[in-house]
């Protein structure tokens, strides 16, 4: 048994351990999961592999073996768009939307959910502490929720089409649905 000096660290690492080994599921793996979700989370700026790189903090080839390996199974396609004919955009297929609705991890939800709301809650905040810590010594960039952007315009679009909010970098209405997607472009408030 260790004392209270490293407790945390341990039941981190350990917890990470198994839920990595619950992830071999489905015929998938615990990156190909990890990429579901980027695409299920993100935004229309950051649904393309260099954003998921960075989100990895991982190289584009490692990342593009995994896209590959999804696209074969039939759960993610990559859509080359207008105006750029060569910008990859990445989107869930259908079977990909059924398999999140299994994913292994929503099990760690389903049993934090029997803790008090109180201790819920200060399990997210102590793990986001420790998890943002941890970024920033790893270098690996932190996504945040358009909505908390300091470049998030609510109701700035309220009478345009895909309103009713506004990116203020890039000038376009977003809809209610975006404004809870993760974003590669995110600042957050000072
Ligand atoms: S407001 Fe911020 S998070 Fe939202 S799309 Fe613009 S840059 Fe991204």
């Amino acid at each position: 048994m260790w004392g209270m000096c490293g407790e945390v660290g341990n039941l981190i690492d350990r917890a990470g351990r198994v839920a990595r080994g619950l992830q071999f599921v489905e015929g998938l793996s615990p990156a190909q999961w990890e990429a579901l979700r980027y695409v299920a989370r993100a935004n229309r700026y950051s649904r393309n592999p260099s954003a998921l790189a960075d989100f990895f903090g991982a190289t584009k080839g490692t990342v593009s073996q995994t896209l590959i390996a999804l696209e074969d199974k039939g759960y993610l396609c990559r859509e080359r768009g207008a105006p750029d004919r060569r910008a990859v955009r990445l989107e869930l297929t259908p079977a990909g939307e059924v398999l999140l609705d299994r994913d292994p991890l929503l099990h760690i939800d389903e049993v934090a959910a029997a803790l008090s709301p109180a201790a819920r809650a200060a399990l997210i905040d102590g793990l986001s502490f420790v998890l943002r810590d941890l970024q920033r010594r790893a270098g690996v960039s932190d996504f945040g929720v358009c909505q908390e952007c300091c470049l998030f315009c609510a109701a700035a679009a309220d009478d345009e089409p895909g309103g009713p909010h506004r990116c203020g970098l890039t000038g376009e209405p977003l809809g209610d649905s975006e404004k809870e997607l993760i974003c590669v472009m995110f600042q957050a408030h000072a």
